[in-house]
């Protein structure tokens, strides 16, 4: 009888070439603090430039999730004390942010929900303490580094309907090629705001669970918060504000700090930078050239191709994999184009950690696969090697082919010359078909297939046996 109510904080790192308010690269994984300058390391009297891009970006992302756009929109200082944090203050939108308003839908089994975008604000990321045996360490590359937060209105009301609205954010803001979107590397970060209460009373005090670095780990904490949370109030207790930590190893919670309010930041609004102002015709312009996103693509591709919706799932679940698919597809067999990005393709990127687009294997080269194997003149196994081959060398196609040996002979009159040959010299071996031994049908295509070096292609044997055998009865 208690319901869960959960609204979610999402940070993406914007995948921009240079940082919010500086030049310095915005980059993953360098040495560290080599990636600084004055202005991302608060030095006094260095004074922030605006990255147009990055607020193209955070345009993008709330137009992508049917925002308002707030212009002009405003920068405010939000103080707090971090040795991660070279300012004593995050630059972020705490009054005027660029979006507002949005709503999104998404599917849960089966079923079409959606839920509100309160706002997306544009914010600079803190730097990265790295604790080890010897002490801590500060690196300031990631200092500086833009961010969007996504603020959901409370919306939501399970773990379930949590993880596929967040997919689909992900998958929304990949298409948009604005971020990487790794939850692993931190490039996306999830906190969990979660109450409950009984649907006929007002919502009650939430808390805010951090440090959630996977999908998985969301689901686990939504669930051990709602009945940590209802354990509390059924013991007569009450639900304090508080932000805290989820342990995924351990599937427990503890507090982290109790909840700050809104006056300990002191926000006031950055001297430093203007209001932003955007224009209605780059907003217009922004909006009509978001792109297709995935679930109407599924619906195209399943339309157009002719393809599973299950195939077209996984296909869109990478905006460039579905552009692979469909470059493949106009060249060759559709369905087996599908076939085989799914079933091999995707096995192949996994095991080499290597992107299809990546590799040597364009979508040309695929479709001269998949044509000659749909021709009959490669068998599966074949063209499945060569795929693997082509994978990672540029082979020219033909000429691999060739050189191996492993066209098949599909010609008629070559087959059927020899399976004529092994019909007389096993004569007692074709009664003994006759006779009803099936056994002896395998027997015959293998003999076949020894007496054309294993070249034939295995389906013409197969199917011109039996009819020779047929419209040979009395042989
Ligand atoms: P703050 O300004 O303190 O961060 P907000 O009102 O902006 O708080 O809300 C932050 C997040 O908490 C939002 O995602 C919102 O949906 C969620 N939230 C607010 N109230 C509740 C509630 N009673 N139960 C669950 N989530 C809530
Ligand atoms: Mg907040
Ligand atoms: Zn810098």
């Amino acid at each position: 009888m208690y319901q869960a109510v959960i609204g979610v904080e999402v940070h993406f790192e914007l995948s921009t070439e240079t940082k919010l308010f500086c030049r310095c690269k915005n980059s993953f994984g360098e040495d560290e603090n080599t990636l600084c300058c004055p202005v991302c390391l608060g030095l006094p009297g260095a004074i922030p430039v605006i990255n147009k891009r990055a607020v193209e970006y955070a345009l993008k992302a709330g137009l992508a999730l049917g925002c308002r756009v707030n212009s002009p929109n405003r920068f405010d200082r939000k103080s707090y004390f971090y040795p991660d944090m070279p300012n004593e203050y995050q630059t972020t939108q705490a009054f005027i942010p660029i979006c507002v308003n949005g709503c999104v839908e998404f599917e849960v089994d089966g079923k079409i929900k959606s839920v509100g975008i309160h706002e997306i604000h544009l914010e600079d990321d803190a730097g990265k303490l790295i604790h080890s045996d010897g002490g801590t360490r500060i690196d300031y590359n990631r200092a500086g580094v833009p961010l969007i937060e996504i603020v959901t209105e409370p919306g939501l009301y399970s773990a379930d309907e949590t993880v596929a609205f967040l997919e689909e954010l992900r998958l929304r803001m990949s298409y948009l090629g604005i971020s990487d979107c790794k939850m692993q590397e931190g490039s996306m970060r999830v906190d969990v705001n979660l109450s409950v209460h009984k649907p006929d009373e007002p919502l009650g005090t939430r808390t805010e669970i951090k440090n959630l670095n996977s999908f998985r780990a969301v689901a686990n904490a939504i669930k051990n918060e709602t009945e940590r949370q209802i354990k509390v109030i059924e013991n007569g207790g009450v639900i304090e504000q508080e932000t805290r930590r989820f342990d995924d190893t351990k599937g427990v919670s503890t507090v982290m700090r109790s909840k700050e309010t809104r006056e300990d930041y002191r926000f006031f609004p950055e001297p430093n930078l203007p209001p932003m102002y955007i224009p209605v015709n780059k907003i217009d312009e922004t909006r009509s050239n978001l792109p297709e996103f995935a679930g109407d693509r599924q619906r195209r591709l399943c339309a157009d191709y002719g393809i599973s919706l299950a195939d077209a799932k996984i296909i869109t679940s990478d905006r460039l994999i579905a552009d692979y698919f469909e470059a493949v597809a106009s060249l060759c067999d559709q369905r087996e184009a599908a076939n085989r990005i799914v079933r091999d393709i995707l096995q192949k990127q996994n095991e080499t950690k290597i992107h299809v687009t990546q590799s040597c294997l364009t979508a040309e080269k695929l479709a001269e696969i998949i044509g000659i194997f749909m021709s009959g003149r490669i068998s599966r196994r074949t063209s499945r090697q060569l795929t693997d081959v082509a994978f990672c060398e540029p082979i020219d196609i033909i000429e691999y082919v060739e050189k191996k040996g492993l066209f098949q002979i599909v010609d008629e009159q070559v087959i059927s010359a020899a399976i004529e040959s092994i019909l007389c010299e096993n004569s007692s071996v074709v009664d003994d078909y006759k006779n009803g031994k099936t056994a002896a049908f395998s027997y015959l295509v293998g003999e076949t297939m020894k007496r054309l070096k294993g070249q034939a292609s295995p389906e013409i044997v197969n199917k011109m046996l039996g009819l020779m055998l047929k419209s040979n009865k009395n042989l």
